[in-house]
């Protein structure tokens, strides 16, 4: 069986309090015995390293305070199939709450001799630098929010997250050297 569809939503400390029925089977498919007690615990529990974090959180925070709804592309792969899926994350105005919706795109099985990490995702060779002032990550010479910059670098979708490379931006620089 598959899952097409799951649903979570975390509270003003990023604590999930609520999960729909996909999320469970969701868990269940992947054989993660903890899902039953995700309620009540941090989003940032379930997030594997700390730039996937940083760059995460950073979302959050645009969506929260600004850009109220985002929907990127991501991978999400079970022990023996890759997944892309789409998440849409909206935060409603009132209080700080955030909704996540996520949902499958395409499943592959993948057997045994297949490399784990998967070729076909964008590649993350190169170090992303990011304004520590304002930060924006600059993508092809452009500085941009991190919204654009996951869609346009695919970021949630690589195996692994570019290493940050935390500089200024021009914009910064110039405010910087003129105050
Ligand atoms: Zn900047």
């Amino acid at each position: 069986m598959t899952v097409e569809s799951l649903s979570y939503a975390i509270d003003d400390q990023d604590r999930l309090i609520k999960v729909d029925e996909g999320y469970y089977l969701f868990a269940e498919e992947n054989g993660w015995d903890e899902a039953g007690s995700s309620l009540g615990r941090s989003l940032w529990d379930f997030v594997a390293g700390n730039e996937m974090k940083k760059v995460q959180r950073l979302l959050l925070r645009r969506i929260r305070d600004d850009v109220r709804e985002v929907e990127l592309p991501f991978r999400c792969d079970g022990p023996d199939v890759r997944r892309e899926m789409q998440i849409r994350i909206v935060s409603h105005s009132s209080g700080r709450t955030v909704l996540f919706a996520a949902r499958l795109n395409s499943e592959e099985r993948r057997n045994g001799s297949q490399p784990v990490l998967d070729p076909l995702a964008p590649r993350g060779d190169d170090a992303l630098a990011m304004c520590g002032w304002c930060d924006r990550f600059e993508v092809n010479g452009e500085w941009v929010e991190v919204e654009e910059a996951a869609k346009r670098l695919e970021l949630f979708r690589r195996n692994e997250m570019p290493e940050l490379d935390h500089g200024i931006c021009p914009v910064c620089s110039k405010l910087l050297l003129s105050a």
